[in-house]
């Protein structure tokens, strides 16, 4: 029976960022996936690595994992883009809450940047009615498809890591990892398994309040070769989606004017983001539809809604979208991770809400280091 330090249970990307934090700590890692490569949350997102909407008490935690991501993605040669964000501003309501948070958060480094400023910096802001921006430096994006097929073979060739891919486990108990090919024995094994919270120790997410957000998400074709987005972008309404925003007293007001004129967004927690693939395609969301149970049918009315909103404050030269999807994250009403050891050398580790892309790194670091590995 093959024996290994840690078996990590789960491809995407927070399974792939344990691994990396075990491997360089010199352990012998295997990671099973049950699909042929990741198919879940990781390769579905917009690749952003957003520290600025993190809750001020997580954003060590999300600028550590950016500078891990960093490092990780020069290593195994893969591209990412550093162009930092911004909130495009039109609105005054929008205005004094920017103006409030870059006078009272610490630690973000956002500032106000006047329209000429943002005009400058983005080819993509429409101009009209454009009062300014919040500019922050710290925000990247990766190309969440490519790096989630890489990285894994990037762990194999510099960290001798054993992928076994289209292997789901079937069952872990006392250090013995079990899938339909035999079981492998781990000191370690780490559950990285996304909203799959049925298969493994399933009564134990059953104890947790958990649900699942499903995302509705749109990418156009190929930009113009040359043509730069810049910072990735998002507007008003996503002022009242991130936590980093809450500390803001004037948000009430924001929110009230959003659900009086266009109570349709807050409906299907509709927030608008658009960022560059490393193919120069714009990926754009998104919405929020929470259940434990969701229907796999995609609602036309939610892509409309996030396409107006999106058309109202960028231009591209190619807006068309050739491609239509959605993905599905776990949700817990007050955990930022669920981190569970339902026996000993085994640990559930997963990141609830939209923010696993941000932190997989800095998370995974933080577990291996608490399991003494
Ligand atoms: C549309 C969308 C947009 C998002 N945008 C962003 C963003 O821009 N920035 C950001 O920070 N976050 C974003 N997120 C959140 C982020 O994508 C997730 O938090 C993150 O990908 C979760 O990673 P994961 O590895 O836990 O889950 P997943 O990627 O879902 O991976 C879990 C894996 O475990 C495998 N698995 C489960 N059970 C078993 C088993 N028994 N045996 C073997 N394998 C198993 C599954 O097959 C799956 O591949 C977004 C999410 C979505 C859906």
């Amino acid at each position: 029976m093959q024996e290994f330090d840690v078996a990590i249970i789960g491809g995407g990307i927070v399974g792939v960022a344990h691994a990396y934090a075990a491997a360089r700590r010199g352990k012998r890692v295997v990671i099973f996936e049950r699909d042929g490569r990741a198919t879940g949350a990781s390769v579905r997102n917009f690749g952003m690595i957003w520290p600025i909407g993190l809750a001020a008490n997580l954003l060590p935690m999300g600028l550590r994992s950016r500078d891990l991501w960093r490092s990780v993605l020069d290593d195994a040669g893969l591209p990412h883009l550093d162009t930092g964000s911004l909130h495009l501003v039109y609105r005054e309501d929008e205005e004094t809450v920017v103006q409030q948070f870059v006078t009272t958060s610490d630690g973000y480094g956002a500032r106000w940047l006047p329209a000429a400023a943002v005009l400058a910096m983005s080819p993509a802001a429409n101009p009209e009615g454009l009062r300014g921006a919040l500019w922050s430096e710290n925000e990247i994006t990766v190309d969440p498809r490519l790096v989630t097929g890489e990285l894994p073979g990037y762990l194999t060739e510099k960290f001798d890591v054993t992928c076994r891919f289209s292997e789901p486990v079937r069952s872990v108990s006392g250090g013995l990892v079990t899938t339909a090919r035999g079981s492998v024995r781990a000191a370690q094994v780490i559950i990285c398994s996304g909203h799959d919270f049925e298969s493994l120790y399933p009564e134990v997410f059953a104890r947790e309040p958990l649900r699942r957000c499903k995302l509705q998400m749109m990418r156009t074709a190929p930009q113009p070769e040359g043509w730069q987005l810049g910072p990735a972008l998002a507007a008003g309404l996503t002022l009242r989606f991130y936590p980093a925003f809450r500390g803001c007293a004037s948000l009430a007001a924001l929110e009230r004017r959003i659900e009086e004129e266009t109570p349709e967004y807050n409906r299907w927690g509709i927030h608008v983001m658009a960022a560059q693939t490393s193919m120069g395609e714009i990926t754009i969301g998104d919405s929020h539809e929470y259940d434990l149970t969701l229907m796999p049918f995609d609602k036309p009315e939610i892509d409309e809604l996030i396409l107006k909103y999106f058309l109202g404050f960028a231009r591209l030269p190619k807006p068309e979208i050739v491609q239509r999807w959605h993905g599905v994250y776990a949700t817990h009403p007050d955990k930022h991770f669920l981190v569970v050891d339902p026996e000993p050398g085994v640990r559930i580790a997963s990141v609830t809400g939209g923010k696993g892309m941000t932190l997989s790194f800095g998370f995974a670091e933080k577990m291996i280091g608490e399991l003494g590995l």
